[in-house]
């Protein structure tokens, strides 16, 4: 399934219950297959088209939790990159944090081993980023960082942490997508010396743990995906402004010049190793 000696790339998608994380991993899903396939034919690459019907991970509307703990897409997806090498791509979708199931410590867990394995861990958040929503992304890597302890050499511990902010109403002052996702995070990312200590630091930890923090802006996704039992997965039943950005996002964060292995102690990591490192790390939590 997984040739044990090729690079592999991890994207994660954590953040809180029912905030449209599996519906935004099938995306993903949808143009890594396509990739993929006109990769594997050296056709051009066509996705989301008006007759495209969405696939993969489970999701579906009302209040029941569906997403146990951490969840891999059942094969690696194979993508070359530039440079003729083959990536081994792994979509991990998460169990949400803070629904009323989990404990403090299992939510912690979560997202600590997440962050710690994935290439680019994606922190998905409704509206804003609020400041309670720093606050556990900074107890949460710390506890990450505590567990790796001497398995991380040099360098900062983990590599992206992008913001994806859904149902993004100031559309004012701030432009959908990755360009107006800067500028916002740019805001919110801000210190000051009159700042409270407390607020500052979790900021500055932000920036010495990441290599890369990115944000996007998405908009509301359309009644027809939010509100209604009977979404399927057609694409032509989202609203049109949210698969432009997402048109533009997923290849931003997906195609072959934006994949980057997963890195541990400076060297990319093996498919075979990275199922050792889950395991190790997954029981320097249970101690
Ligand atoms: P998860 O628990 O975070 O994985 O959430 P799901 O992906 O299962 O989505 C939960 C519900 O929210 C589903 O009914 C989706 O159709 C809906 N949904 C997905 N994306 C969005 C979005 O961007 N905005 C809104 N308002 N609803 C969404
Ligand atoms: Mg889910």
């Amino acid at each position: 399934m997984c040739q044990g000696y090729r690079a592999v790339v991890v994207i994660s998608v954590a953040g809180a219950f029912r905030k449209g994380k599996s519906f935004l991993l099938n995306f993903f899903l949808e143009y890594l297959y396509n990739l993929h396939k006109a990769q594997q034919t050296d056709s051009s690459m066509d996705w989301l088209t008006d007759e495209c019907q969405l696939h993969g991970f489970h999701w579906r509307s009302g209040a029941k939790r569906d997403t146990v703990g951490i969840w891999l897409w059942g094969e690696p997806i194979m993508i070359e990159a530039p440079s003729g090498e083959m990536y081994a791509v792994l979509l991990m979708d998460t169990q949400g944090t803070f629904d009323n199931s989990s404990t403090y410590q299992q939510c912690m867990t979560i997202f600590a081993l997440s962050t710690i394995v994935s290439s680019v861990q994606i922190y998905n958040v409704v509206d804003n980023i609020q400041e309670d929503a720093l606050q556990h992304l900074s107890l949460f890597v710390e506890y990450g960082k505590m567990a790796m302890n001497e398995a991380q050499g040099f360098g900062k511990p983990f590599q992206t942490l992008c913001f994806c902010v859904r149902d993004f109403k100031n559309q004012e002052e701030y432009e959908l997508g990755d360009v107006g996702g800067a500028d916002f995070l740019a805001n919110v990312m801000q210190t000051s010396p009159s700042q409270p200590d407390e607020l500052r630091s979790v900021r500055e930890q932000l920036h010495e743990y990441f290599e890369n923090i990115m944000c996007y802006l998405l908009p509301h996704p359309g009644y027809k995906v939010a509100e209604r039992q009977s979404f399927r997965g057609h694409v032509k039943d989202l609203r049109p402004v949210f698969r432009e950005e997402l048109k533009k996002m997923v290849p931003n964060l997906l195609s072959p010049h934006a994949l980057r292995p997963k890195i541990v102690n400076g060297k990319p990591v093996t498919c075979r190793k990275m199922i050792h490192y889950f395991k190790e790390y997954a029981a320097s939590f249970d101690g």
